[in-house]
């Protein structure tokens, strides 16, 4: 009997812990129903694909790029879906009175926002750091600044809903990648501003979550065209991905990786044996 209690005990236990994470873990569709969104960087690749998943969803959507003719498509697009309502607005995020804007404009279009996509990027190059300070200034701007500008702009909003900040980022974020020196500084910085402000944020009982995205190679034009003859994996769907992210996000998890086995797996060698993950990244290429 004393046996059975010791093994019956701990495995009810398990049974317990692994009913509770997984209820908790149930993503539902229903959850981005009728929730206001913004997306940044939506007029291509993973933020389009975000986009549609969100209209199927039946959220309200405000999409944003530079390329006015490519939001049209997409908020046209997003109501054949099914989105409660899209919209979009056109500008560039290298100036930081535009992302204002943006978040301005949810407001008044939206009455509020529910959740602050992060994703835009811009254009860099493929190869060796070129000394170029201006363009990794204005990388920053575009890439790490102007998220910055619009959270700051968007708190009050997401505080009142109680919402959430999605934060997409990459594996160059997370670990030195070659050849996409100003690119990963960008990344890593969003991690450091992001990261510390989710402790803040837990400090002062805020409840909106942030989720910092550390995506592998996907199957995005720019992507492909940038790094599939250099690159020795094959890219990972951008609508599989996309979904992952807009999960991710609803369940209000601090970090998403995406895919697991190319991104979390071999950040686990990160404090035991950083050089060989190094190497491993290195491997990587042609
Ligand atoms: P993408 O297809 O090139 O899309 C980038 C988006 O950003 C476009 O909508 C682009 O639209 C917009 N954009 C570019 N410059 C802008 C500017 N100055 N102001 C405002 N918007 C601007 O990129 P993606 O591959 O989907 O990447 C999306 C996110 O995933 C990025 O944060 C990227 O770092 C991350 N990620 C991607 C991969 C990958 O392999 N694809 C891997 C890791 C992380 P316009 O040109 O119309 O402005």
């Amino acid at each position: 009997m004393g046996r059975l209690q010791k093994i019956l005990i701990p495995f009810l236990g398990l049974v317990l812990a692994f009913w509770f994470y997984s209820a908790r873990d149930t993503f539902k569709p229903e959850m981005l129903r009728g929730k206001r969104v913004i997306v940044t960087g939506a007029s291509s690749g993973i933020g389009e694909q975000m986009a549609y998943h969100l209209a199927r969803m039946g959220s309200h959507i405000l999409v944003t790029a530079r390329t006015e003719a490519k939001l049209q498509n997409v908020v046209q697009r997003c109501l054949e879906l099914g989105a409660a309502s899209a919209r979009f607005v056109s500008g560039t995020m290298e100036d930081t009175a535009f992302a204002q804007h943006v978040v301005r404009e949810a407001q008044t279009s939206l009455g509020g926002l529910d959740m602050l996509i992060l994703n835009h990027v811009g254009a860099s190059y493929f190869g060796f750091f070129d000394g170029d300070v201006e363009h990794v200034r204005k990388l920053l701007e575009i890439n790490f600044l102007s998220y910055v500008a619009m959270t700051t702009s968007a708190l009050p909003m997401l505080k009142e809903s109680e919402g959430s900040i999605v934060v997409v980022s990459s594996m160059a974020g997370k670990v030195g990648f070659p050849f996409t020196v100003p690119y990963s500084a960008t990344k890593f910085a969003l991690d450091g501003f992001f990261s510390s402000l989710r402790q803040e944020f837990t400090i002062q009982s805020i409840n909106v979550s942030i989720t910092l995205c550390i995506l592998g190679f996907i199957d995005t034009e720019r992507a492909v065209r940038a790094a599939a003859e250099v690159l020795q994996e094959r890219p990972a769907p951008r609508d599989e991905c996309a979904l992952e992210i807009l999960k991710g996000a609803a369940l209000r998890r601090r970090e998403l990786y995406y895919r697991y086995s190319s991104t979390r797996l071999p950040l686990l060698l990160r404090d035991c044996a950083a050089e060989l993950l190094d190497y491993l990244v290195r491997s990587r290429y042609r």
